[in-house]
């Protein structure tokens, strides 16, 4: 099997240049195939005639058969789906996968040896009995019979509804680059030999089917032209799904020069029909196939499609085929799918998503049908070409169209949305890449929108004249052929006369990205000169523009090394500004230093107040400002206002700050962040540098004293963190060091015997400073299942000094969302003063369960602190111990360690769904001298309980219902009444709100 491998290797690195000695091989398929719509069962036999166009001697041909992907989770297209995080295929039911088997390949009527590839059961050898010399042909038959799984990605039934896509054996492709065999994927595309279907469907007489081909049957012609007029729009027969007819029906499709057959089978199905004229007179059959429930969002959806066919007839090269076919589907491998002639459009909601969905997939007839690159290594030949497209058949369809502005995505300057939120961060990826290499973002963000953009900048830089004569010989030269992108290169290069490297070595083949600024604008009698700089490595071409307001005057375009200016001469004297990349065809990762105004105070910098927040690179400088309220048990309602820059994708220098007013102390209070991050992309990942702070009031007194006074502190905290570079972009592994110190001002009640009142009475002493030292290793897995974490702490200041170690590991049953949670603790403390004051440091000891008063750096949001009793002095953290039941009106609370201490804490979901969410926990712990601590003598402390998770756990109450005898002692003796209410907590997770890794967190969702 080896050898394979290595002849892959080998060949994959011959072709750079455009391809010379080409060839492709030869193929003729038959296929006969049954529907068994109860027990959704494709039964079949094929054959193919294969000739061996090639120089070489075969000895092998591999085979694909994708169905196997569904087999189980052991298949390449389900680690996949795993490692993207999606699990709806590793939990389904047995009843809902699906396989093809019953397969017995024979070639020339003789039987052969097959052999599973490389572990892959959707991937076969097939051994020849005698070798395939160069000009032969052989025949391949086998039976086959298809179980259909439900739609988990293209393949599928929904009911008695049928997506039969990547289904029947099919031999790999074998280019001058070898063999090509690839397992199924979700996320990456295929490769296919080009060929010609003879296909014979066999079904009840009532399905209608929407397939690949042409069709030739005469009887199911009627049958169809007899729907075309008996459109339902009722919209009310859905689920009333009719009975399959006993009598079935057999008919044919026939198609010449196509790599894939797909058909899609319905019983309840409209049929609507649309011919279009393409330039050249020919005419196309652009059909509908839709559900009557869909009526609305489908109703003359084969004008959309008509209209693509004219389009990229006309702009790329002409429809070879008679029809061209929508079906309205399942599908759960994106918004639709293309086959040959054939389409399949999934859920969409709107019928602008639809027309984008239908003029994407259509299109793809010509990038991926008719030059049929090999989508899997090279997705963007397809897909960004396509993209491309789709966004010019798009703008001309909605010149003619209502304008709506709820697709935030769709906007020019969103086209790059996902890209740029990556590139800021330095997780892009170069454009031309293997499908499976790229993130879930990136295979958005960059194969398609990127992709997409770099041609519309190329386009404008050509002219769409030269542009469009380079994409019609692109066409000529490669229709119905496996152009690889040196091909495209070529016919580019040789085409415009330019050397494009900038555009395929930079903008295709590398990340390097783009950001071009105003340098300088100089008037010289009645000439200006603009100059423009790049701030970065990339040597493309730059356009600057005249601007009146957002109408483009003039544009010049400067080449790199851009030290000459762009020369603007007798401009109108109204020039609003001077603009880089006005259109905004440059995928640039930053747009605010592209104009320069001629007019106003500055000329580049741009404020600008705005409410809430923005997506997208804006031009101006955007200070937002959102309403923010708070409470806590001192200052009881704060009103305030947030004030912040952090936008998607966001900036590098980023702050938010929540200045408040309290109206019980009458004070501000508040919190604010503050920082730089950049994005090295070398042993660091990223570093930022952050100052975060916050000032309340913690406690409360009035002793003796008629107005309540308050005590008070100010926190502030500059910290360094650097996050390491992962292996690939793709790694779920994360390391982070974090440095801190803490500075803390706090005030404190003084109490004083006042002679007159004969009585002590408080008042509020002067601030106390202390700094305190923290450094911080995090380790993450976040793996799918079973991720794990674990941070080593160390922190002090010259009084004490802690080492803390904790561990995160999560067990994941074969239930989805349900799993088993384990937390383990260790702490040390070092007293370093022997303190003589036996309070001094108490606040900083190890605790079993942490409290307000543990909290003494002022990380976590109490909403009464300092309180022992009340239900929101019930508040607990997940630090340290992880307890959740609180002694604090001991003197010395249970399960406080000035030596060392350690604890686990388990917890687990269950396997019932209920309305929320609900767990079962148990912790223990032990610690230095706990036989002694301990009223009762005993080693350990132990709570369990039921806890109940509200706002995705951002709020968590616990009911411990089973405690060890020293908190039974605890709660007996202060809750003699409600014992199991007094006993509630909560906690609140406040600590993983981090302001300046908003943008991570966005992406962490993709
Ligand atoms: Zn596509």
């Amino acid at each position: 099997m080896q050898k394979f491998i290595l002849v892959i290797i080998l060949f994959s690195h011959v072709a750079t240049r455009a391809q010379t000695a080409y060839f492709q091989q030869g193929i003729n398929y038959t296929i006969d195939v049954t529907l068994d719509d109860e027990s959704h069962i494709l039964k079949g036999f094929e054959k193919i005639e294969y000739t061996n166009h090639s120089k070489d001697t075969l000895r092998n041909i591999f085979f694909h058969l994708w169905a196997n992907a569904y087999k189980n989770d052991r298949s390449a297209y389900c680690e996949q789906e795993v490692e993207n995080k999606q699990t709806a295929f590793y939990f389904s039911k047995e009843d809902d996968r699906g396989f093809i088997d019953s397969l017995h390949f024979k070639i020339d009527d003789e039987d052969i040896n097959i052999s599973e590839y490389n572990n892959q059961e959707d991937i076969q050898l097939l051994e020849l009995n005698h070798p395939l010399l160069p000009g032969k042909s052989i025949v391949i038959t086998t039976p086959f019979r298809l179980v259909i799984p439900a739609v988990f990605s293209r393949l599928g039934h929904d009911g008695q509804s049928y997506q039969i896509s990547q289904w029947y054996p099919k031999p790999a492709v074998y280019d001058a680059q070898g063999w090509h065999p690839i397992p199924y994927l979700d996320q990456g595309e295929f490769y296919s030999e080009i060929g010609s279907y003879t296909v014979n469907i066999t079904l009840p007489k009532n399905y209608i089917v929407a397939a690949t081909g042409e069709l030739q049957t005469a009887s199911e012609l009627q049958f169809i032209e007899a729907k075309l007029k008996t459109i339902d729009s009722s919209s009310t027969t859905k689920n009333q799904i009719p009975e399959s007819a006993t009598e079935e029906k057999t008919i044919t499709f026939k198609q010449n020069n196509i790599h894939d057959f797909a058909w899609f089978a319905n019983k309840t199905y409209n049929i609507e029909k649309k011919e279009v004229q393409l330039p050249s007179g020919k005419k196309v059959n652009c059909y509908s196939y839709y559900k009557p429930e869909n009526y609305f969002l489908y109703k003359n959806s084969s004008n959309i499609s008509a209209e693509t066919i004219r389009y990229l007839s006309t702009h790329v090269g002409e429809y070879p085929y008679a029809s061209v076919s929508i079906v309205d589907g399942k599908i759960e491998a994106g918004g639709g799918m293309e086959y040959p002639m054939v389409t399949v459009i999934g859920k969409v909601s709107s019928r602008s998503t639809l027309q984008t969905v239908i003029i994407h997939e259509v299109g793809h007839n010509w990038f991926y049908g008719m030059l049929a690159s090999n989508e899997r290594e090279h997705p963007w030949m397809d897909e960004g070409i396509n993209t491309f497209y789709e966004r010019q058949i798009n703008d001309s369809l909605r010149s003619t169209q209502k304008k709506k502005k709820s697709d935030v995505f769709e906007g020019k300057l969103n086209g790059i949305f996902l890209y740029q939120l990556a590139a800021k961060q330095n997780i892009d990826q170069p454009i031309d890449d293997h499908a499976s290499n790229f993130t879930s973002l990136n295979y958005g963000g960059i194969v398609y929108a990127k992709a997409a953009t770099m041609l519309s900048y190329l386009q404008t830089y050509l002219g769409n004249a030269v542009f469009e004569q380079c994409m019609k010989y692109y066409f000529s030269q490669w229709q119905f052929k496996h152009p690889y992108p040196q091909d495209f290169r070529q016919c580019f290069e040789s085409q415009s006369g330019k050397d494009l490297s900038w555009f395929f070595d930079q903008g295709i083949s590398s990340d390097v990205k783009m950001d071009f600024k105003i340098e300088q604008v100089k008037k010289e009698n009645n000439e200006i000169k603009v100059f423009a700089k790049n701030r970065t490595l990339f040597t493309g071409p730059v356009p600057v523009s005249a601007m009146y307001k957002d109408s483009v005057i003039q544009t010049q375009w400067i080449s790199s090394p851009y030290d000459q200016a762009a020369v603007f001469k007798n401009l109108p004297e109204d020039i609003t500004a001077f603009q880089i990349n006005a259109e905004e065809q440059i995928p640039e990762i930053k747009f605010s230093n592209n104009v320069y105004s001629t007019h106003g105070l500055f000329h580049r910098f741009k404020p600008h107040v705005k409410f809430g927040s923005s997506m997208g690179l804006t031009y101006t400088n955007d200070l937002y400002i959102i309403p923010s309220i708070a409470y806590n048990n001192y200052d009881q309602l704060m009103l305030g206002c947030i004030l912040h820059n952090i936008k998607l994708p966001n900036n590098k220098f980023q702050f938010a700050f929540d200045p408040m007013y309290s109206f019980q102390t009458h004070s501000l209070t508040g919190t604010g962040i503050i920082g730089y991050t950049w994005f090295p992309n070398n042993t660091f990942q990223r570093i930022t540098i952050s100052v975060q702070g916050n000032s309340f009031h913690h406690n409360e007194s009035k002793l003796n004293i008629a107005n309540s006074i308050f005590e008070r502190h100010i926190k502030i905290q500059p910290a360094i963190s650097f996050d390491f570079k992962n292996r690939g972009v793709r790694s779920v592994i994360q390391n982070n060091i974090r440095l801190q110190c803490t500075a803390i001002a706090e005030q404190h009640f003084n109490y004083s015997f006042d002679a007159i009142d004969s009585v002590y009475k408080s008042s509020v002493g002067a601030y106390e400073k202390q700094y305190i030292g923290k450094a911080l290793f995090t380790h993450q897995n976040n793996m799918t299942f079973n991720p794990y974490q674990y941070q080593l702490g160390m922190e002090g200041n010259q009084t004490f000094a802690k080492l803390t170690a904790v561990a995160n590991l999560r067990i994941d049953y074969y239930l989805k969302n349900k799993a088993f949670y384990v937390r383990a603790f260790a702490g040390k403390f070092f007293d370093l003063k022997s303190s003589q004051d036996e309070f001094a440091l108490q606040n900083k000891y190890l605790n079993t369960t942490y409290t307000g008063s543990n909290d003494f750096s002022y990380d976590d949001i109490y909403l009464s602190r300092n309180e022992q009793k009340g239900a929101l002095a019930s508040q607990v953290s997940l630090q340290e111990g992880g307890f959740k039941i609180r002694t604090l009106q001991y003197a010395n609370p249970l399960g406080t360690s000035n030596n060392w201490l350690t604890s686990i804490n388990l917890r687990t979901d269950l396997p019932i769904s209920l309305p929320l969410k609900v767990q079962l926990f148990l912790d223990a712990a032990t610690f230095a001298d706990a036989a002694k601590l301990n009223p009762s003598g005993n080693n350990a402390l132990l709570d369990a309980g039921a806890s109940i998770h509200l706002f995705k756990d951002a709020l968590i109450l616990y009911v411990p219902f089973i405690m060890s005898k020293d908190f039974k002692g605890y709660t007996k003796s202060m809750y003699p009444k409600n014992r199991i209410l007094h006993t509630i907590t909560f906690t609140i997770q406040s600590r993983n709100l981090n302001f300046l890794r908003t943008q991570e967190k966005v992406i962490s969702m993709f």
